[in-house]
């Protein structure tokens, strides 16, 4: 038998069972590799499997000014629906830990960063406490997670009604911006494509 078989223990679905969607995010390193990593972190937890994942995204950083190119360069995003048993506070602990282990660096904030993990929805939940927001605070302003989200689910709502794809009306500067570079086989890895430069 496979030892590295063994040791997994299954992901069990049970009536508590959430499906949750997740925003992640790459600004520096081998991006892509970052992202898959990521998610392959969360996937050693029993608790939480990896259900379906969007194409891959690259967007500027948001705000740049002038010379901050270098400083801040391009982002990966994807989004990816997950199934998970623990309550919202051990699942974002668990996402934070997966940062931490892929190396991201916290120097600065809204700084490049190895891998962001973020909680966007989490079924027809809000939540507001000092450490976590559901849904995330950022969705409606943010096309790096709104186009993902919408590839997965074009119908899905937030909790309070409001379509997601209505939120594009007010995105279309960014949208212009954002290109889908990887179909879903980035992470699956049905096809091997070419990388990107790290460095550009
Ligand atoms: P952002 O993801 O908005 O770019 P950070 O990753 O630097 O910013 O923010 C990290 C903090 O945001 C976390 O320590 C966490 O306490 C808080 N936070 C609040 N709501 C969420 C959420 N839905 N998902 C992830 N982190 C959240
Ligand atoms: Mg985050």
């Amino acid at each position: 038998m496979n030892t590295s078989q063994s040791i997994l223990v299954p992901f069990s679905s049970s009536s508590q069972t959430a499906h949750v969607y997740l925003g992640i995010g790459a600004s520096l390193g081998d991006r892509e590799n970052n992202l898959r990593e990521g998610l392959h972190l969360l996937e050693r937890d029993a608790n939480i499997r990896v259900e379906r994942v969007s194409g891959l995204y690259r967007s500027p950083h948001m705000g740049l000014a002038p010379g901050d190119k270098t400083r801040f360069p391009f982002h990966l995003n994807a989004v990816a629906e997950i199934s998970t048993t623990p309550k919202p506070i051990e699942l974002l602990d668990r996402l934070l830990e997966a940062e931490e282990e892929s190396g991201r660096v916290r120097s600065e904030k809204w700084g490049a960063r190895t891998l962001d993990l973020d909680i966007v929805l989490w079924e027809s939940l809000t939540l507001s406490s000092e450490r976590l927001m559901i849904p995330h605070p950022g969705l409606s302003r943010r096309a790096f997670v709104v186009v993902p989200l919408l590839e997965l689910n074009p119908r899905i709502a937030v909790p309070n009604g409001t379509r997601v794809s209505d939120f594009l009306g007010s995105l279309e500067a960014d949208l212009r911006h954002l290109t889908r570079i990887r179909d879903v086989e980035w992470y699956t890895g049905q096809k091997i494509e070419a990388k990107l430069s790290a460095a550009e």
